[in-house]
């Protein structure tokens, strides 16, 4: 990746919060600092995303909302809560390998649900073309494919698993573009940004101090800005949205 080039770090007086590189077919292990950090940068945005979720809920006005509340919600919830219950056993309790390689597993698999609930309620509550809305039901086909994906090859090809992520995270976004009401878009392109930002770090360990925790920051802000765009456009009610754009 880029950073080597721009600024080593194992030869900076910050060396010591990050250790070497590993082969691309052993896992990073990562400081003390490290575990840390990772634990907070997941473990913080807990009990605001189930503020967040039930604040939708409650703004529901009819069935179909009601249900992509709760679908966002638990797919918001469950990847911080999944996260954080990961980090945490990796870092205090790493002597459980069977346990922590379950939990690391269920930590990939749950960011493809992630995806498809994060999704859920632009294609449940907005108005979509013949074609289109067959994205509806194929998001969870996708997740479930790359579920199966993880079970069987976790960790076997890192940049395979990358790209089905990529694929997993923009595929819908097409349908997404075709909307005819288009309010939004903005906002959800901002998320995806971060999401890639994020990405670089992602594939940082080793080489940038705190990577992966800095990966976890930029996932709580896409995260974040699909959450704004989720709330102002599907569920706050249309006289609010005026106030709210003024
Ligand atoms: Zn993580």
């Amino acid at each position: 990746m880029f950073a080597p080039r721009l600024l080593d770090f194992q030869k900076t007086k910050y060396a010591r919060f990050m250790n070497h590189r590993v082969p691309a077919h052993k896992r990073y292990q990562p400081t003390e600092y490290e575990h840390a950090a990772n634990c907070a940068t997941h473990a913080l945005w807990i009990i605001p995303s189930i503020l967040g979720s039930s604040n939708l809920y409650f703004l529901s006005d009819d069935d179909w909302e009601t249900i992509s509340a709760w679908i966002y919600g638990l797919g918001l919830c469950g990847l911080f809560v999944v996260s954080t219950v990961f980090h945490t056993i990796s870092w205090k309790k790493r002597h459980l390998r069977m346990v922590e390689r379950c939990l690391h597993m269920f930590d990939r698999m749950v960011i493809y649900f992630f995806i498809a609930a994060s999704y859920a309620p632009w294609l449940n509550l907005r108005e979509l073309g013949p074609w289109a809305s067959h994205m509806r039901w194929l998001v969870w086909i996708m997740a479930s494919v790359g579920t199966v994906y993880v079970f069987f090859f976790h960790e076997r090809y890192k940049l395979v698993e990358l790209l089905c992520y990529v694929i997993m995270g923009f595929f819908p976004a097409l349908v997404i573009l075709s909307m005819p009401n288009t309010e939004g878009i903005w906002e959800l392109m901002t998320g995806g940004v971060f999401y890639c930002l994020g990405m670089v770090f992602f594939k940082s360990d080793g080489r940038i101090p705190f990577a992966h925790a800095i990966w976890h920051l930029f996932v709580a802000f896409g995260a974040g800005t699909h959450y704004y765009a989720i709330w102002r456009y599907l569920y706050l009610p249309s006289t609010l949205q005026t106030k709210v754009s003024k």
